[in-house]
């Protein structure tokens, strides 16, 4: 299957999904995640009407993006070391994994000697698997109380990772409890908006939809596998 092929096909999913829960598919906003992808393939996917890509590794990313169109628009969506802040603030429009105290802090410093306002949501470990980073539910309120004080960051919403499963079925709660959770965050913390809820990937990501995502982050199902 070609991107353009793939490319229709999640549309087309994304859009009965959000049917299914009484939403209208516009407001929701498709990274491709093109990690382990090569420059002509993002090509590829930029010629087919994709204008923002997600990479989760610095290095990868600062290699990649430098040999691309400027118009691109980049999210970093992985675990991100502080000492990659600074090369990885100045390329991306936003930060999906701000996941612990020490990035946010080095984010906001960076950002705040150019007098800008770095964009991330915060990543929450709803599921609480070991082996994922991410900000304990019952440690969100806290952690985001504290970064909305922080002049560097501009706090847009939350991400989440879903567990591997065989049935997405069995992920349903994890989104919907990050939804609850973004929807509770915004009611008890003064004047946070929570715009946007970074969640499904291309094994959940219909399921996602149901639950209320407005950000699908999407490797697979657009580039096809990663070898
Ligand atoms: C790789 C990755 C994705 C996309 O995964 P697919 O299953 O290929 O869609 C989404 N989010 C994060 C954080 C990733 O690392």
């Amino acid at each position: 299957m070609s991107v353009l092929e793939n490319l229709s096909s999640v549309r087309e999913r994304i859009r009965a999904a959000a049917l299914r829960s009484g939403r209208r598919d516009e407001g929701i906003r498709l990274v491709a995640v093109s990690k382990n992808m090569g420059v002509d393939l993002i090509k590829e996917a930029l010629g087919c009407g994709v204008s923002c890509f997600g990479e989760n590794k610095a290095q990868e990313f600062l290699k990649k993006y430098p040999q691309l169109p400027p118009e691109l628009e980049w999210h970093f969506i992985g675990h991100l070391q502080t000492n990659k802040v600074r090369k990885v603030l100045s390329a991306v429009s936003l930060i999906h994994s701000l996941d612990r105290w020490s990035l946010a802090e080095e984010i906001h410093r960076v950002a705040s000697e150019t007098n800008k306002k770095a964009q991330a949501l915060v990543q929450v470990n709803v599921a609480g698997e070991e082996s994922k980073y991410g900000i304990a539910p019952a440690e969100a309120e806290d952690f985001v109380a504290e970064v909305t004080r922080l002049q560097g960051i501009r706090l847009r919403g939350l991400m989440t990772i879903a567990p591997e499963c065989e049935d997405p079925e069995e992920v349903r709660y994890v989104f919907r409890q990050a939804r609850e959770l973004s929807r509770r965050l915004e009611e008890r913390i003064q004047g946070l908006k929570m715009e946007y809820l970074s969640m499904g990937m291309s094994g959940d990501f219909e399921i996602a939809v149901e639950e209320g995502a407005n950000m699908l982050r999407l490797g697979t199902a657009v580039f096809g596998r990663r070898y």
